[in-house]
């Protein structure tokens, strides 16, 4: 039988278990071991905007428009470049450690939770 090709390199796209709100950790890389809340998800690209993490500078002139923002002001910014979704782990916030979701049925509802210390992993309803 041959091994079950792993999602990736088959071209399905799996959800990520991680959104925007969440604190990650950073577990490869140079920016290795910070901390930071979740500030978008490039699923599509496999990648996470983290901030303050893996900071760049971007020189920028007025008024010119990329990421969705438009810049008032032309100058060197700082400013998070994503990250790639393998190289940072969810923290849960109840045992405040490096984890990995898993899901369960109760009720009518998957609930997700931290595999580390069973708790649900609840996420504040966004505003
Ligand atoms: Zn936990």
């Amino acid at each position: 039988m041959p091994r079950r090709q792993r999602a990736a390199e088959a071209g399905t796209s799996r959800p990520l278990d991680i959104r925007s709100g969440d604190t990650v950790v950073v577990i490869a890389g140079s920016e290795r071991g910070k901390r930071g809340v979740v500030q978008r998800t490039l699923s599509a690209e496999g990648r996470i905007v983290v901030e303050g993490v893996n900071i760049r500078k971007r020189h920028q002139r007025s008024g010119q428009q990329r990421g969705g923002t438009t810049a008032l002001q032309g100058g060197i910014i700082d400013f998070p470049a994503p990250l790639a979704y393998s190289n940072v782990q969810l923290v849960c916030p109840k045992c405040d450690r490096p984890t990995r979701l898993g899901h369960r049925v109760e009720g009518e509802r998957m609930v997700p939770f931290c595999k580390r210390c069973n708790e649900p992993y609840l996420r504040a309803p966004r505003a």
